[in-house]
């Protein structure tokens, strides 16, 4: 349990048109904080979602520690870390001033060198003179410095003072987790990764749209149980799953939060088995999200083979849960993607908001997808329930007609989901249509492992 012992003042009772506001505020927050695959930065992060999740489990796995075909890496800390061109006094590029100027886990370094041995260790893209690319070298002892292109082109030939203050040292990798039961053991899984620094599309909207997904399904009656996880991609999403073998034996669907916060049109991207529960509510709701809002164009829709984030190691083979990812503007598919240009520009309190009511759709439509089963001889008397105009013209009115042909194919064996597929009735009138019907007890409810 988390201990910053905060409480949830500050995020409680809003208002709805405050909640992007209030998301864009966090977003803010945590944008500066120096994450990685370990550190300060990243239980700083976390921290902060203890504000409003006081519940939250926080676990630290010791580094060294085996974990599949991998070991939990040593714990990295920055204090500083500076170049400074001798020939004038001047610091050229400076950790402080944006973290991605330094390179992920660089070794400790104090020496002097010129421009030559430099160059080397410097890492620009001439094509984005005005982006600090991201860069990593998290399993390979190396050290270097990112910095904007044309910045690059002005350095002279040295000689240069390289300050890395670093330290490499057994530590912990940090993630954190919680389980909101439901009425059913059945779990869906929502997980989000806070391995990057200082970038907003990806990254620091997932875990905003996680932390307030949370704090909204804590006020709802829930059919299903919600188990979240947020770590570092890769080796945390992989040390989760060895913690949790027994524990993920429920999951029936889920998804991972990842590029999620910009104004991108509404993206699914499909799970392994590509026609998973996950995947079917997934193209769904991107679908009905598509025409709702204006401004934003379209949806898209991705299969398994263009993945990118946890749904890499959720899939896996011999792991084999159905975990798809929401999106907005997909990774590796916008021109600011891991550079310093992907800053909190990309994001504003609209775009963040309409990517939670994407993920409340979700949560809508997968816990009110039901098997549904006729339950007369042939089609109802439907004017005995009041739900066809008594005066008939011949013809079926449009809400007479979804409900007769939603009827067809309530068989017990085919979805909600399915139903909507078929007929190309929207699962939100589906689901009203569902209400109706079970409360005239017109069709009954059959339970159905998914
Ligand atoms: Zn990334």
């Amino acid at each position: 349990m988390c201990s910053c012992g905060d409480g949830k003042l500050k995020y409680s009772n809003q208002q709805e048109n405050e909640i992007g506001s209030e998301m864009l505020a966090m977003a803010t927050t945590l944008f500066p904080l120096n994450r990685s695959l370990t550190g300060a930065g990243n239980r700083d992060t976390l921290k902060t979602i203890c504000k409003m999740i006081p519940e939250l489990e926080i676990h630290e796995t010791p580094s060294g520690t085996p974990v599949g075909d991998w070991i939990i890496p040593k714990e990295w800390k920055v204090r500083d870390a500076y170049i400074i061109d001798l020939s004038s006094g001047i610091k050229v590029v400076d950790f402080s001033i944006n973290n991605l100027h330094l390179v992920g886990y660089s070794v400790p370094i104090d020496t002097v060198m010129n421009r030559e041995e430099l160059d080397p260790h410097l890492y620009s893209l001439p094509n984005q003179p005005e982006a600090i690319p991201y860069v990593t070298s998290y399993y390979k002892q190396s050290w270097g410095f990112c910095m904007k292109h044309k910045d690059r082109l002005k350095l002279t030939e040295g000689p240069f003072r390289i300050v890395i203050d670093s330290d490499l040292f057994d530590g912990s990798l940090t993630h954190a987790e919680l389980v909101l039961p439901g009425l059913e053991q059945q779990e869906i899984l929502i997980t989000t990764y806070l391995c990057h620094p200082s970038m907003a599309n990806d990254i620091i909207s997932g875990i905003v749209i996680w932390s307030f997904l949370v704090r909204y399904l804590q006020t709802i009656e829930r059919r299903y149980t919600y188990r979240f996880y947020i770590g570092p991609e890769t080796i945390g999403a992989i040390n989760y799953i060895n913690l949790s073998k027994n524990k993920l034996k429920n999951v029936c669907a889920g998804w991972v939060l990842t590029c999620i916060g910009d104004n991108g049109p509404f993206s699914y991207l499909k799970s392994r088995a590509s026609n998973s529960l996950s995947d079917r509510v997934g193209v769904s709701v991107v679908k009905s999200m598509s025409g709702i809002k204006s401004g934003v164009v379209g949806y898209k829709i991705y299969e398994f083979l263009d993945r990118g984030s946890d749904e890499r190691q959720f899939c896996s083979p011999g792991i084999d849960l159905p975990i798809g990812s929401f999106m907005r503007s997909k990774h590796g598919t916008y021109p600011t993607y891991h550079t310093s240009l992907d800053n909190l520009n990309v994001l504003s309190a609209s775009s963040l908001e309409d990517s939670l009511n994407m993920m409340k759709q979700a949560i809508k439509f997968i816990e009110n997808n039901e098997f549904l089963r006729l339950k007369t001889l042939g089609e109802p008397f439907m004017t005995k329930y009041g739900l066809r105009a008594t005066v008939s013209s011949g013809l079926l009115d449009k809400t007479t007609k979804n409900i007769m042909d939603s009827l067809a194919f309530m068989d017990g064996v085919t979805d909600l989901l399915q139903i909507s597929d078929t007929t190309g009735i929207s699962m939100e009138s589906l689901i009203e249509i569902a209400k109706v019907l079970i409360e005239h007890k017109i069709v009954e409810k059959v339970d159905h492992e998914n």
